[in-house]
């Protein structure tokens, strides 16, 4: 690793997560990615796919890693849509500061939609942690075993 990435891998809160030196509530992890629930969710039930590895922003981080993202975003969706009773999501991600980008380790938003128009696309409310682990839970149980 050079001296330029250790840095950022030190100062940046999802490396942190990743190491589990930060907490965070799992919904899956497998050997390149994982998946957390955020900590000021758009909606209920809004969870971060996160590359192990420190990618700052999308044309950073490697095709391969890339090529995973999709159908683990596929796999999770279904397992919130199940999970949740909801039936749609949005896929969100930030790229760069001027867009709205606040974390610089590249991720891809998994957002469960109830109605139409509820995302405001500003920060969201901190998260009800009395009730975040019930939430995650039901996402998780319905991961499929090949993914979990
Ligand atoms: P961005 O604006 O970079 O696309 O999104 C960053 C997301 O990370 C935001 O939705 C924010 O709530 C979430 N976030 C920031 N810090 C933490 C943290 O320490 N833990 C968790 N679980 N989520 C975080
Ligand atoms: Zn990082």
């Amino acid at each position: 690793m050079s001296t330029d990435n250790a840095k950022a891998v030190e100062g940046c809160v999802f490396c942190q997560i990743a190491a589990g030196r930060i907490p965070s509530i799992r919904i899956y992890e497998d050997e390149n990615f994982i998946a957390f629930m955020d900590i000021s969710p758009q909606t209920e039930g809004h969870f971060l796919i996160v590359p192990r590895d420190h990618y700052p922003t999308l044309t950073d981080v490697p095709d391969s890693i890339l090529a995973k993202v999709l159908p683990l975003a596929k796999n999770l969706g279904d397992a919130a849509m199940t999970g949740l009773g909801v039936e749609g999501f949005n896929l969100l991600q930030n790229n760069g500061a001027v867009a709205g980008q606040a974390v610089d380790h590249w991720h891809m938003h998994v957002i469960p939609r109830r109605e139409a128009g509820e995302i405001p696309f500003k920060a969201g409310a901190p998260a009800d942690l009395t009730k975040l682990p019930f939430v995650a839970e039901n996402i998780r149980i319905n991961v499929p075993p090949t993914r979990a």
